[in-house]
């Protein structure tokens, strides 16, 4: 026996403050993102619909907004991250890195260096 169904998540985007067209008030209102997931034995398991609403603070009247405008709402800024690298003073150029020979001269095949 498979048990499924749907369960339905809510949460709180944030407030955003606009004249309610319910009250007619300059009144913050919450927005809600709400998806529907579809649940297997009770695990939800993956989401198929995604709605945003928008609940005046006052009235409490609730309206249907677009999910572009819930997102837009409460998008960050994006700012491309500068990463200010300090002016830092280019390595000392006074102590050369020592030089190492580039392979060991262990495998010389010159027959001449043999013993
Ligand atoms: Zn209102």
């Amino acid at each position: 026996m498979i048990v499924y169904g749907f369960r339905s998540r809510n949460k709180v985007l944030g407030q955003v403050a606009y004249v309610c067209p319910q009250c007619h008030k300059n009144s913050y209102h919450t927005i809600v993102r709400s998806r529907r997931w579809f649940t297997l034995f009770f695990i939800p398991l993956f989401p198929f619909t995604k709605t945003s609403t928008s609940r005046c603070n006052i009235c409490g009247v609730q309206t249907r907004i677009h999910n572009q405008q819930a997102e837009a709402y409460f998008e960050q800024p994006q700012q491309p991250q500068v990463i200010s690298q300090p002016a830092a003073a280019p390595a000392p150029a006074s102590q050369p890195a020592p030089q190492y020979p580039a392979t060991p001269n262990y495998y010389n095949t010159d027959q001449s260096a043999r013993f």
